[in-house]
This record gives C-alpha cells, structure tokens and sequence, in this order.
C-alpha cells in the first residue's frame, strides 16, 4: 500500500519547502493541494467569475483542465508555474476554497493522486478531511511575524511594490478564512504532531521532521 504522509499548516510557514524535500529524498510524490486551488483560482480571474461568489467558483472548477510536469503546471495549455504564486492569485484561491464544491471537486482529484511508494501531501486539510488514515501527519506553526517576514522576502525578489504591511494584512486576512470557514478550516488533526517553524532554521525544522517520519 502506498505510504501517505501529511503537512498542514497557514500560510508561508514553510510546508511547501518541507514538503518538496522530503518527496524528493523518500522518492515520494509530491501533492502540493494548494496549487489545485490555485490554479481554479486562475481559472476564475481568466473568465471573469467572482472567487467569492459559489456559482461562479463551481463554474472555474469544472472545465478545468490542468497539466504536472516536473516542476511546471499547465492550465488549459499554458504555463502558469509562475502566474499562481502571484498575491493577487492567493487572495483569490483562499476565497475559492471557501466553498464546500469546490472542495469537494477537488476531493476527488487528490484521493486520485495517491501513488506508489508514497506521497507527501501538504495544505489545510490533508491530515483532517482528504487523508485522515495518513501514517504520518504534521502539522507546522510559525507567530505570524515571520510567516510574514518570510513571504516578504519571498515577493520582494521578483515584485518592487511589495510592502511588509501589505504582506502581513493579507496573511492575516488570509489566515482568518482559512480558519473561520465552515468547510475544512484550518486546525491540525488529533494525531497529528506540531512543529513550531517561528525561532528554527530551515535545516532544523527539516531535522524535527526527519524524526517524526521516522518513528
Ligand atoms: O498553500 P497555498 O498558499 O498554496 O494555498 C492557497 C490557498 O488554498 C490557501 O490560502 C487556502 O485557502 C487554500 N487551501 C485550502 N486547502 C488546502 C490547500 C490550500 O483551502 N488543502
């Protein structure tokens, strides 16, 4: 049976990172559910419905026809790897995954997904309401000060109007429907174990994590 191992977690605490480098050094695949909400997220903007409104995101989840290849995704044809990081995108995709269609949509993709030897699924839900038989499950914290310090440095590479303000109100803004929704929200599943990114570097949270699959 193929090994399900889950990180869950807010915003830009490090789970995407994390989540990458174990895939890679357990030869897992890597389910990244966020770029799925992403990439419905884009699909909306494109066609002008509203992420807010639950029509038109059932609308921008059904013909929605997305592509994996190595480190790009594909949407309808196009490369949109670097479009779906993008603020504009986040903001959307958090008001996207609101609604219980949508989830439910992409419910199915992701059991789909799940693949021999194993994946590494990260996002809100995975260890709570996708895989709840996950072997292993993680869930990563971090105060919300560096989540969005970190984001900031992130955007500031490629972006000059970015502000640390600005990043750390949408994260806020963000975390608040993350959490508060009636579908899914935010919290980390009874069996899962916490890891606190706020004061550890990469490589020690990376050294928790080891330990934690370990077991
Ligand atoms: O993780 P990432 O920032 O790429 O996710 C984008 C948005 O998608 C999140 O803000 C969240 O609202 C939503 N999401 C979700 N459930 C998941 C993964 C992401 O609701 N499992």
């Amino acid at each position: 049976i193929a090994k399900i191992i889950t990180i869950d977690g807010p915003s830009a605490v490090g789970k995407g990172t994390m989540a990458k480098r174990l895939a890679s050094e357990l030869g897992y695949h890597l389910l990244d559910s966020g770029a799925l909400y992403r990439l419905v997220a884009v699909n909306a903007l494109q066609q002008r419905l509203d992420p807010n409104i639950a029509s038109d995101a059932e609308k921008a989840v059904q013909n929605l026809h997305v592509e994996f290849d190595d480190d790009k995704v594909y949407l309808n044809g196009t490369d949109v790897t670097t479009k779906i990081r993008e603020e504009n995108v986040s903001k959307a995709a958090s008001q996207i995954a609101v609604h219980a269609s949508v989830r439910r949509a992409l419910f199915a993709f992701m059991q789909a997904f799940v693949k021999l030897p194993g994946i590494v699924a990260d996002g809100r839900d995975m260890g709570t309401v996708v895989f709840p038989h996950a072997d292993v499950k993680l869930f990563l914290t971090a105060v919300t000060a560096v989540r969005a310090e970190r984001r900031y440095k992130q955007l500031s590479k490629h972006a000059k109007n970015v502000t640390l303000d600005a990043v750390f109100s949408e994260l806020v803004d963000r975390d608040a429907r993350d959490s508060t929704r009636d579908e899914a929200p935010l919290i980390p599943a009874e069996d899962a174990v916490v890891i606190d990114t706020s004061v550890d570097t990469e490589a020690q949270v990376y050294e928790k994590i080891m330990q934690t699959v370990r077991l």
